[in-house]
């Protein structure tokens, strides 16, 4: 027997969370543009979607955020930390790829300084992931050694019914489990079967792909230039990865006083790597590109164990001009066949 989840009970159990004092994050489609926004009713909730357009790193690592007040005085400077207030968040139906997004930058956040604007919010966050029953054309977490059942970075996992009528559910994690408590008298038990998850072929061998990055005569290949040629450098493949997590520093105010902000920045950008003297040692668009490549298949490995990679497929589904990762992976695939 394993506890059920029921799908009309799905409003009493939004109700329960936040009279337990969480807010509730869900897949929300808005015009043309779906990511997770707070929902108080189930039916604002887009759980059919495969994948939101926005990942739920833009809720643990906004695209602006303010770190500290700063006001120059005549012999003092006095700082003030703007650390996000506590809020406790479940974000609820999220996919296996953003979860384990969320899991790939966690060392990064807390390496040689520990990021408290990045952890406070994600001690505060419950992670309800819901295995993929279908997938698209551009899914490839198979080829990054995940799956669309992976558990990596979920607290809680949900996997839909065969009949369509609520949800299994294993609670992954301590705080799985508290969140469980609020609607124990909601969940029932039962031995239905689960719906088959997605099935997502391979698109490139990733073993290939790291070896071919590790050898030194790989970055000065010709391959860089002829791969990276219709790149226009529009930066959206990084802005929409749950794993990219680039980010510059800037003062916002005047001579005396501001606020010195986080943004998002990205690789694909020349101004990314532009030196005060005029010098840019990424000076073209393919260099900009192999760095995407190596940093997420080789360097990032190298420091932290894990490529930088979840397999969503977001900067090949939206990618303007048709390019994205897969068709780099899949072509360093074939060159060392
Ligand atoms: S690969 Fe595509 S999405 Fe990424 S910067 Fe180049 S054009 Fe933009
Ligand atoms: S690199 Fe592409 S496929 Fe990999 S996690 Fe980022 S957006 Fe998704």
């Amino acid at each position: 027997m394993t506890r059920i989840l029921p799908k009309n009970r799905l409003d009493d159990c939004i109700a329960a969370w936040r009279s337990a004092g969480f807010s509730v994050l869900a897949p929300v489609r808005r015009s043309d543009l779906s990511r997770f926004e707070e929902v108080e009713r189930s039916e604002d909730m887009a759980l059919d979607l495969v994948l939101t357009e926005r990942t739920i790193k833009d809720h643990f690592f906004p695209q602006t955020e303010p770190l500290i007040k700063y006001s120059i005085k005549k012999h003092d400077i006095d700082t003030q930390e703007m650390v996000p207030p506590e809020r406790k968040r479940v974000f609820f139906g999220v996919r296996p790829c953003d979860a384990s997004g969320l899991a790939i930058d966690d060392p990064l956040f807390g390496w040689d300084y520990r990021d408290e604007y990045w952890f406070k919010r994600r001690d505060n966050a419950v992670i309800v992931t819901i295995a993929c029953t279908t997938s698209d054309d551009f899914c490839m977490c198979s080829s990054v050694n995940l799956s669309p059942d992976s558990t990596k970075g979920s607290d809680v996992m949900l996997r839909p019914l065969q009949n369509g009528s609520g949800w299994q559910v294993e609670a992954l994690s301590d705080r799985g489990n508290a969140l469980l408590g609020p609607i124990s008298s909601i969940l029932k038990e039962g031995s239905d079967a689960t719906a088959s998850t997605a099935s997502v072929p391979v698109r490139f061998d990733v073993d290939k792909v790291m070896a071919w990055l590790a050898d030194p005569a790989s970055f000065e290949s010709h391959f860089w230039k002829e791969i990276s040629v219709r790149c226009i450098g529009c930066g959206s493949c990084t802005f929409l990865c749950p794993t990219c997590h680039c980010f510059d520093i800037q003062d916002e105010g005047d001579t005396y006083t501001g606020i010195r902000r986080k943004n998002w920045d990205s690789c694909s950008f020349p101004m990314f790597t532009m030196h005060t003297s005029g010098h840019n040692p990424r000076n073209t668009q393919s260099t900009r590109w192999r760095q995407r490549i190596m940093h997420k298949f080789n360097y990032y490995r190298g420091k932290f164990g894990v490529n930088s990679c979840s397999g969503c497929g977001r900067c090949t589904r939206q990618c303007p001009v048709d390019m994205g990762i897969t068709e780099t992976l899949q072509a360093i695939t074939n060159l060392t066949k």
